[in-house]
């Protein structure tokens, strides 16, 4: 090898270094939250829409059990999407996958649980390319057979860790974990999900957030509170900081 073959190949390797193409990517990210609801709860988004718009908040909406939907409801995600939020998927029938394989097979969870949620999606008009486990459900196999059908796939986390251990940052990977935000938790903390955003302010980080039934005020489990999400939107408000829908966060990666 030459000089010149030398040089070259030095150069290409600080052009095209994976690290350095990552650290350029999350230097560009600007800092905020993807925003996630999970289940069936159309007429309790709708009304928060109306409310936190003035934020101007995206959410992603992962709906589950499609088939079950009224033509009012139906009509409400479009609404919902035409605004800037995503529909995305979340299973037929809610079901925890990798319990469902090791059962009865990969053939047989994609013809129950994923195809026909794709097909009665497409039939009205939906296209989802993002995809939530039913229960955080997930391992490895699962995630590169949805791989195939989905940009991005949405587990979860749970505890209050220090803050350098926390898993729900996006980290460049379309596999993400998502931080509950609803009332019940025995790990609910408004100042740790406030602590998180400063880091995210702070570190140029995407927090991954979700929830299921917004509501005014919680009087059982899997509700998000109206106040948890002013407290956090006013927080983003005040330090500039944005909404990413989760189809967004699988984009950031292709950059
Ligand atoms: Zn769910």
């Amino acid at each position: 090898m030459n000089i010149t073959t030398l040089l070259i190949a030095v150069l290409m390797m600080l052009v095209v270094h994976p690290d350095r193409v990552h650290a350029q990517r999350v230097l560009q990210l600007q800092p905020g939250i993807a925003l996630s609801f999970d289940d069936t709860h159309i007429h309790d988004w709708y009304e928060a829409n109306e409310i936190f718009r003035e934020y101007g908040w995206k959410a992603t909406f992962y709906l589950s059990r499609f088939h079950r939907f009224s033509d009012d409801e139906i009509a409400m995600l479009h609404r919902l999407q035409d605004e800037g939020h995503e529909i995305a998927a979340h299973g037929y029938h809610h079901i925890r996958g990798v319990e469902y394989i090791s059962e009865n097979g990969i053939q047989a969870y994609l013809d129950y649980e994923i195809n026909p949620m794709m097909d009665i999606m497409e039939q009205n008009n939906f296209f989802p390319t993002t995809f939530a486990y039913p229960y955080g459900n997930r391992d490895a196999q699962l995630d590169s057979l949805l791989f195939d059908r989905f940009r991005l796939l949405r587990g979860t986390t749970s505890g209050n860790p220090e803050i350098e251990y926390f898993r729900g940052f996006y980290n460049g990977s379309n596999l993400v974990f998502g931080r509950g935000i609803d009332s019940h938790r025995d790990d609910f903390d408004m100042a740790y999900l406030l602590s998180l955003l400063e880091y995210a302010k702070e570190h140029n980080k995407i927090v991954v957030l979700f929830g299921h039934k917004t509501v005014p005020m919680f009087t059982d489990r899997n509700q998000t509170e109206y106040r948890t999400l002013r407290a956090l939107f006013d927080y983003m408000k005040e330090h500039d900081m944005r909404f990413y829908t989760m189809d967004e966060l699988s984009s950031l990666n292709s950059m």
